[in-house]
């Protein structure tokens, strides 16, 4: 319901369950963003928090927004606003999510990886070998080090859970990356620059790259899962690098 309601991917809100919705004033515009990540994510020496807007991007180029509200707003007034895949647009109409992602974890799985913050570290969902993690098994940034499916040799990832602050806590483990936004470019398609990222094939081997991702909408609901960033990205740098690509 976040679109204008000529849109085809408009939707009627769907929540049974939440007598309190409010729907908020905003509809979700077409965004422009160039997210520069680190492409070999390292504990910062310094932590520096999140600020408010995009403090990552979610595979389905969904920006993930921190667990606090713009100044003079509760968060925990906006929760009723979150639409039925947990996501509401700002002021801007940029579509975000500030806790889990549940079209996500429901379609990919719910102990999948999700995305990247902005210091280049991965955001797993909130399950990790069966069992649900909860805020007492991370650290004060939200997260921990550990092998994961696409890390088998161990990395430091943030998990979303169910309570506050969700998806980072104190704020970036890592020296967080730029974020540029470009307002007046509203109908292009959505850029997405990466430095790297190159984990997953051999990084040693790798000159630093910038890849350039041409997304048409970074506030979809549900878009695009087709070519969730995350792949395209390992798929791409790898092929441009001669190397094999990993397995997905
Ligand atoms: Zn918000
Ligand atoms: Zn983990």
């Amino acid at each position: 319901m976040y679109y204008q309601t000529s849109d085809a991917r408009n939707e009627a809100h769907d929540e049974p369950n939440n007598a309190d919705f409010k729907q908020n004033p905003n509809k979700i515009v077409t965004q422009h963003l160039v997210f520069t990540l680190p492409r070999f994510p390292k504990e910062a020496t310094n932590k520096e928090a999140t600020d408010f807007g995009p403090m990552g991007v979610s595979v389905n180029s969904v920006a993930f927004y921190n667990q606090n509200a713009a100044p003079g707003d509760d968060i925990l007034e906006e929760l009723n606003t979150f639409d039925q895949y947990e996501g509401h647009p700002q002021q801007r109409g940029q579509y975000h999510y500030h806790l889990e992602p549940t079209w996500l974890t429901g379609t990919l799985g719910d102990d999948k990886f999700m995305g990247l913050l902005l210091d280049g570290f991965p955001v797993y969902g909130p399950v990790e070998n069966g069992i649900r993690l909860t805020n007492d098994d991370l650290d004060d940034y939200h997260g921990h080090t550990s092998a994961t499916a696409e890390f088998p040799e161990g990395i430091y990832h943030y998990h979303i859970t169910d309570e506050l602050p969700w998806i980072n806590g104190d704020g970036y483990y890592g020296k967080a990356g730029t974020l540029t936004q470009y307002y007046f470019m509203r109908r292009s398609a959505v850029l997405l620059v990466l430095f790297g990222t190159l984990w997953a094939c051999e990084p040693s081997s790798l000159d630093p790259v910038v890849a350039e991702y041409h997304l048409p909408q970074i506030s979809a609901t549900k878009f695009p899962l087709t070519i969730p960033i995350y792949q395209k990205m390992l798929l791409e740098l790898c092929y441009l690098k001669g190397l094999s690509i990993p397995a997905l």
